[in-house]
């Protein structure tokens, strides 16, 4: 049986083995649960690491985890603050900052402006 990784990097959009375009779409995989070290999360992302995140449907029901996965694989990392989109609990907001929208725009997953 292949590992999580290999089956998700076998199955994500975009791959097939010669880069025929500067496009890189990210995939969206819902699984049963996402865990780590006990925790059960709505959601994860593996940021520049990888084209795809992983969503539980509990994570695909909420108002903000897809959207906030979909900013970490476009490079954006966790914030402190509550009303922002990248914090790291699902009672988070949805503000983000200028700063974040510039930095988000300079993925190499986003290809207007
Ligand atoms: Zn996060």
């Amino acid at each position: 049986m292949p590992s999580a990784f290999a089956l998700f990097a076998k199955y994500t959009a975009g791959r097939v083995g010669i880069p025929i375009t500067v496009v890189h779409p990210v995939t969206v995989f819902v699984v049963h649960s996402v865990t780590s070290n006990g925790d059960s999360w709505r959601g994860a992302s593996f940021g520049l690491t990888a084209d795809y995140v992983v969503m539980t449907p509990t994570g695909m029901n909420d108002d903000t985890t897809l959207t906030h996965e979909l900013g970490h694989a476009c490079t954006l990392m966790h914030r402190k603050k509550k009303v922002n989109l990248m914090n790291h609990s699902h009672t988070r907001g949805t503000s983000i900052t200028s700063w974040q929208k510039w930095w988000f725009r300079l993925s190499r997953h986003v290809n207007f402006w």
